[in-house]
Formats: structure tokens, C-alpha cells, sequence
């Protein structure tokens, strides 16, 4: 048997040997491999960058050679960190000692100046922070020297080290902070760069700008003192003004980035290194500012957030999409993205019903009745009330769709079939109508169903292109990994809507003077080029909406709150309007959009705006109407007779004069209320008069009806005949009186339009 006591060297000796000998086993080059460090970088369409993507790794960075760095970054870096780079062989022993007597007398690891080497290693795999694994750091570091070149660990350090803000690596930094290649940077900025990665938190710039600078400085004076600059270098770099770009910088387009993100495949995300996306970003900035801004001058009314999409109809690109008022204001759900959140259109959808009517052998003349009316659906039944809370008698297709009115819309549904409009909205992209049709029922058209507001976009834009539509288009081009591209094409467009339906919808829409009677003359809706428009807010109030289209664009805005407050005194007009009128003139400036292209099989036919029949001479005036070729009317206006005059109302039996001071004693009988007369431009003037006609047991019994037209006594007429008023263009108020003194008694008033 041996003695222990030799054994016990011998065993020490070997150890010693097997030891150094492990110095030189190669470090595995894999774990030094770039490839893992790479990001995805998402450009708008003219190529600005809008965002630089985290790897799965946690890498923010382009792989930098040497010559790609700043010679002024690799400097300050060295002096930074550790000056005696390319004297030692991966660790400083005098360094070590001191951190583990450190570590003896405090009983935690306080990390004492680690080399380069060592950074790097910490960089590549994390490691505990014990006494143990400082060890394994240093031997791993030596053998790390080893393999690879000095340079090459500066280059591994520089492309792996964090410098706060997720950015890792000198490229990803100086394109953070400086928005610039790392190669351009200068001896400042290079400086500020290099002081950041001791404490990223501490340091950062985005918290503490100063801290930032102090770290700057710090390591100006240590280049002097390494020898790699001159005092005076120093001392000019010191006060060189810094313009380190703003944090909202990092994420342009926020919500249309998250976006894109979600359409990519989990493959296409990891495997791209770029995407060319069809964002136009000077837009978007604009946008940015309007909507942030219209958001602001809301915010007494109730309205904390609002979005807005702007789609190209040619190919369906998106060329801006603001999801929030402010993506990065935590309070008001900024990060919640406006633009795919489910809410109530309100009136928007109603256009799609009108279509389908259309479609269905009605005109843009046909008449429909708006009086109270009940529609029975699945639970219970249903009144639907306009927007005014008035009803206005018998309409034509054409001012129900542009005063948007409720009655109309669901009488036409219920004679559609709710179903076949659930149908045909799913073609048109609304997928996230995902219950049963049964479930929204009549209510569908009157918007009881949750969309987004990217989908409204979409199948407006297939109303701007003659029925057919298309999916948006996000991505217009990546490159992979391996450098290879893949262009992508607009989405395949499918025909969903007859184009005839799609023009006179489109034509309504575009109407000024159809949507007056609701609306009034100065609307926001109305713009220097024809601009189909549509505005919708929710029951409660709680959205507002206004979507249109010229032919070139398609724009739809919402506003409302994230939370579903009820917002007040707002209407799709007064909310959403002025910021809808403000992206169409950034749009098209000029004014130069063209008028809307109509397809074959229209006709043309001038009708009674009362009947919707024939216009024959008795009838009050007459309008151009468009009609798919077949449905226009064939008959003569059967309801008009003799120039200008209404027939007279039926005598009541009892003319007693009692009740003298009820309303319904006295009426204004002729026009309807809520009717719209058009000038017409050839006839000449003088003849152009309104017969207006009084009613009820009051006007007989008194034997003399006295007019007043906004508010002003305009004369006195026979009630057998009529009091004749030149036409004038403007909106008026019309009260008849009969009687005198304390028996002087008026009717309802009535509202009429004159456009020209
Ligand atoms: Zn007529």
C-alpha cells in the first residue's frame, strides 16, 4: 500500500496539469455564432425605417465586423471598460483577488472590473452570481482568449453588449439614440455610447438624460488618461450639443407595427431580416398630429381616444393607420389599437342594406315610409327611432340613406331578409360578425352588431370600386434571412355588389344636398371633389363614426373611449367630421380627385322629389334621378296636378270651431314637412313659387290663414287658396295662424329645403 501522504502531491500535480491543459480547450464557436442575434427591421413603403424588432434571443442588432464600427466607439469603449484590453490574457488577476476578498468580508459577489472577455461571456450565457461561477467566468474567459483573436472578442463585446431600451449591440444603439450607423458616429456621441452599458437603467437616457452625460464625460477623461485622445479633443467633445432622438421615435406607426407583426407567420417573423410595408410614414406623422389634437378639443365632450385608417382603393394598401390618440398614454388605453377594436357602427352599415334594396329592383326614387312603425324580431319588439327623434313621413330612398334615417333602413331590411345582409357583410370582410344571423337580426342594419373599423374601411373601399372588394394589403416586400426576396401582391378582388348598386349608393353618398335636411349646408362633409360619406354613432353614444371615399382613397375615423363612457352632444358630424375633412385635403391638396366613374346599364329619368313618379308639370319642381336601366319609372306622377299647387285637403265633417287652440286645429297641409325643392336652373325665377296650403277645422272657421316663414310674417291667404312664396335657396321654418288676439292660434311648425 502506498502512503497517502506521497499520493496527496501527486494528485495536486495532475490536477494543476489537467487544469492548464483545460485552458486550451477551445471555446464552441456555436455559442459564438451571430446568426442568433439578428432583428427584424420594418421600413414604410419608401423605405423609413418605422421599427427594429427584438430577435426570440432578446439581439437588437446587425452583426458589425471591425470596419463597419466607429473607430472613435472602439476607443471609448476600451478606455471605458478596460484599457489593459491587449496586455492581458482574459483576466485580471489582481482584479479577481479583490473581488473575492470583497466577497469574504461583504458574504455577497461584488462584481469587480470584468475584462472584456469576461463581458463577453456574461453576454452570451447568463450566469449566476456566485463565487463559483466567477471562477468557471475566468476559466472560460482564458480559454475564450485561446480561441479567438483580440479582435474578434472586441467585435463579439461590441455587437452583444446592452445599452438600455432593449438595444443591443453598438449598431442597434446608435441607431436608437443617434438614428444613425454606428460607423458615422463621432467622438461624443461615441462617448455617450460607451458610458451607458455600466448601468443601462441608471444611465438611461430616456429617464436620465443628465446621468446619461455625466457618463459621457467620465469616459472623455479616461480616454485622456489611456492616452487615446488629447485634453483639448476632450474638452471640445464635452460640450458638443447631443440630439438624442426622442423615445416616441422608437416605435413610429406603434399600432400598425403591431400589426403587420400579427399578420406575418411565426416562420416569415424569424426568417425575415426586412419589411417593406405600405405605409406612407410623412402621412401617418400627419395623421398622428390631426387626430391627437381633434382628440384634445373633444375631451369636455367625453371623448378620450379616436383612430383613423387610410387605405389606397387601387390595391387596398394601407398608407396610415393611427390605432389611439397617443400609443404610449397608459391612462386613456393608448395602446389598445382604435383600428381592430370591436365596436357598434351606429349608421354605418346602412349603406350595405340600401345596396342590397338596389339590387333588389328599388331606386334612389322609390318612396318609403318614416312613421313609427314595430317590427317584430326574436325578442320582442322593436322601434327604431331616428337620430332626430322625429319622423318625417313618406321619403325617397335617396334622402332616407343621406339624412339616414332609421324607419326606412329597417323596413328595407325586413323586405331584404336580415339574413341575406349578414351574408353579403361577411363577403364584404366583416368577419367579425361571428354570431348566428339570427342573433343581430332587423337591428343589424341600425348597426346592433360589433365591427372594426378596419373592416368598415375595406368594404367602403369596394363601394369606391364598383362593388368589388378587396383585403387590405400591409406588406409589399421581405427579405429573408438568407437574403432572398418575396414580393407580395394586392389582395384577389371579388365582385360582391352589383357595380350599378355600388354607383347610385356611392352617388347618394356623394350628394351635398341630399344629406342637408339632417345635416345642413356647412358640414364638414362637404369638400372641394366628390367625397362619399357616410357618419354613424352608436346607440348610447358611446362611438362615433364618419367613413368615405373619394376615388382615389378610402378613410374611415372613429372616436369614442376605450372604457365605453357615453360621450355627449356628439354626432358622427360635429365628432368625427372635421378630422375626416382634414385627411382628404392632406390627400388630395389640390382638389384634383375626378368624379366617379360610372359603369354601364344606368339611365337617367326626371322625377316628382315627392311621388318619385314622372315628373309631369303639376309636380313642385323636379330632379335628375339615376336608375339601374329597367327600374326607372314608367308612370307619369300621379299626385300633382294644375302649376304649382297642392290638391286641397278633404273638408272634415264637423267644422265647429272648437278646440280652436289645439294644434291640430290648423296645419300646414302643403309641403310635407321635411321636403327638399331644387331650384331649377332654367326656369326663371319669378315663376318659381311654392304654393304653400293650410288645414284643419281652424283655417276653415276663420276664413283667412296667416304665414310666417322663419319667424316673419310673410303675408295672409284665403285658406281655399294658396299663398304663393318665391323660392329662395335656404333652409326655412313654416307656422300657419288663423284667428286673432286670444284666439289667435298656430300649428306645428313645419321644415322645408331649398337647394339650387
Ligand atoms: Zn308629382
Amino acid at each position: 500500500m502506498r502512503n497517502p501522504k506521497t499520493l496527496l502531491p501527486a494528485a495536486a500535480l495532475a490536477g494543476a496539469a489537467l487544469l492548464t491543459a483545460s485552458l486550451y480547450i477551445p471555446y464552441p464557436a456555436a455559442k459564438l455564432d451571430p446568426g442568433a442575434v439578428m432583428s427584424l427591421r420594418i421600413h414604410d413603403r419608401s423605405g423609413a425605417l418605422l421599427r427594429e424588432v427584438l430577435s426570440d434571443e432578446g439581439g437588437r442588432c446587425r452583426w458589425l465586423e471591425l470596419d463597419g464600427l466607429s473607430p472613435h466607439l472602439v476607443r471609448a469603449t476600451l478606455a471605458a471598460e478596460d484599457k489593459d484590453f491587449f496586455l492581458h490574457g482574459g483576466v485580471r488577476l489582481p482584479s479577481i483577488v479583490r473581488a473575492l476578498v470583497q466577497n469574504a468580508r461583504r458574504g455577497r459577489v461584488v462584481s469587480g472590473a470584468s475584462t472584456i472577455t469576461q463581458q463577453v461571456l456574461r453576454n452570451v450565457e447568463r450566469r449566476p452570481r456566485t463565487v463559483l461561477a466567477k471562477i468557471v467566468e475566468a476559466w472560460l474567459a482564458v480559454r475564450l482568449e485561446h480561441t479567438m483573436s483580440k479582435a474578434g472578442i472586441l467585435v463579439q463585446y461590441l455587437n452583444r453588449v446592452p445599452y438600455g431600451n432593449g438595444a443591443f449591440g453598438a449598431e442597434a444603439a446608435s441607431r436608437l439614440y443617434f438614428d444613425k450607423p454606428c460607423r458615422q458616429l463621432g467622438l461624443a456621441e461615441s462617448a455617450f455610447l460607451a458610458g451607458l452599458p455600466r448601468s443601462p437603467s441608471a444611465s438611461n437616457p430616456y429617464r436620465n438624460l443628465r446621468a446619461a452625460l455625466v457618463g459621457k464625460t467620465g469616459v472623455l477623461r479616461r480616454m485622456v488618461r489611456a492616452g487615446f485622445i488629447t485634453p483639448e479633443e476632450s474638452r471640445r467633445a464635452d460640450v458638443e450639443y447631443l440630439k438624442v432622438v426622442p423615445e416616441t421615435e422608437r416605435f413610429r406607426a406603434p399600432h400598425f407595427c403591431d400589426l403587420v407583426l400579427g399578420s406575418l407567420e411565426t416562420r416569415a417573423r424569424y426568417g425575415s431580416r426586412e419589411v417593406w410595408t405600405t405605409l406612407d410614414l410623412g402621412l401617418q406623422k400627419k395623421i398622428e398630429v390631426l387626430l391627437g389634437r381633434r382628440v384634445d378639443s373633444l375631451r369636455d365632450r367625453g371623448i378620450s381616444n379616436g383612430a383613423a385608417v387610410v387605405m389606397d382603393n387601387k390595391n387596398g394598401d394601407i398608407l396610415a393607420l393611427v390605432g389611439s390618440a397617443d400609443y404610449f398614454a397608459d391612462a386613456d388605453s393608448g395602446q389598445v389599437n382604435g383600428a381592430l377594436a370591436l365596436r357598434q357602427p351606429g349608421s354605418t352599415l346602412k349603406p350595405f342594406t340600401y345596396a342590397l334594396a338596389l339590387e333588389g329592383g328599388l331606386t334612389a326614387a322609390s318612396i318609403i315610409e318614416d312613421a313609427p312603425e314595430a317590427f317584430a324580431v326574436l325578442d320582442g319588439n322593436y322601434e327604431p327611432r331616428n337620430y332626430d327623434r322625429r319622423f318625417h313621413g313618406p321619403v325617397r330612398l335617396r334622402s332616407a340613406l343621406a339624412s339616414s334615417y332609421n324607419v326606412p333602413a329597417v323596413t328595407l331590411l325586413e323586405s331584404i331578409g336580415p339574413d341575406i345582409l349578414y351574408y353579403r357583410l361577411k363577403a364584404l370582410g366583416f368577419d367579425s360578425l361571428e354570431k348566428q344571423p339570427g342573433h343581430y337580426g332587423l337591428g343589424l342594419t341600425l348597426g346592433n352588431g360589433e365591427v372594426r373599423l378596419l373592416e368598415l374601411v375595406r368594404a367602403y373601399a369596394a363601394l369606391a370600386s364598383g362593388g368589388r372588394f378587396r383585403r387590405e394589403r400591409t406588406v409589399l416586400k421581405r427579405t429573408g434571412r438568407d437574403g432572398r426576396e418575396t414580393s407580395f401582391g394586392p389582395e384577389k378582388a371579388l365582385a360582391v355588389l352589383a357595380p350599378g348598386a355600388a354607383y347610385i349608393i356611392t352617388h347618394i353618398l356623394s350628394d351635398p344636398d341630399a344629406r342637408v335636411p339632417t345635416f345642413g349646408y356647412d358640414s364638414p362633409l362637404r369638400l372641394p371633389f366628390p367625397c362619399a360619406a357616410k357618419t354613424g354613432t352608436s346607440k348610447d353614444y358611446r362611438d362615433n363614426w364618419t367613413v368615405g371615399y373619394t376615388t382615389a382613397y378610402t378613410v374611415g375615423v372613429w372616436m369614442g373611449n376605450f372604457d365605453g363612457k357615453p360621450m355627449h352632444d356628439v354626432s358622427g358630424i360635429t365628432g368625427c367630421g372635421p378630422l375626416f375633412r382634414d385627411i382628404f385635403l392632406l390627400l388630395d391638396p389640390g382638389g384634383i380627385s375626378r368624379p366617379f366613374p360610372e359603369p354601364a346599364g344606368l339611365v337617367r329619368a326626371s322625377i316628382c322629389p315627392v311621388s318619385g313618379g314622372l315628373a309631369g308639370p303639376g309636380c313642385p319642381g323636379n330632379v335628375l334621378e339615376i336608375f339601374m336601366a329597367g327600374t326607372e319609372p314608367r308612370k307619369p306622377c300621379g299626385g300633382h296636378h294644375g302649376f304649382w299647387s297642392g290638391s286641397p285637403p278633404p273638408r272634415p265633417a264637423d267644422e265647429t270651431g272648437k278646440n280652436l287652440r289645439s294644434n291640430s286645429a290648423l296645419r300646414v297641409a302643403y309641403p310635407p314637412d321635411g321636403s327638399v325643392f331644387r331650384i331649377d336652373t332654367v326656369l326663371r325665377r319669378e315663376y318659381q313659387v311654392l304654393g304653400l296650403k293650410a288645414g284643419g277645422p281652424a283655417a276653415d272657421a276663420e276664413g283667412e290663414v296667416e304665414w310666417w316663414i322663419n319667424g316673419t310674417r310673410a303675408g295672409r291667404a284665403h285658406p281655399d287658396e294658396d299663398f304663393l312664396w318665391n323660392l329662395e335657396p335656404g333652409s326655412y321654418t313654416i307656422v300657419a295662424r288663423a284667428g286673432s288676439g286670444r284666439r289667435t292660434i298656430e300649428s306645428r311648425a313645419i321644415r322645408i329645403t331649398v337647394i339650387e
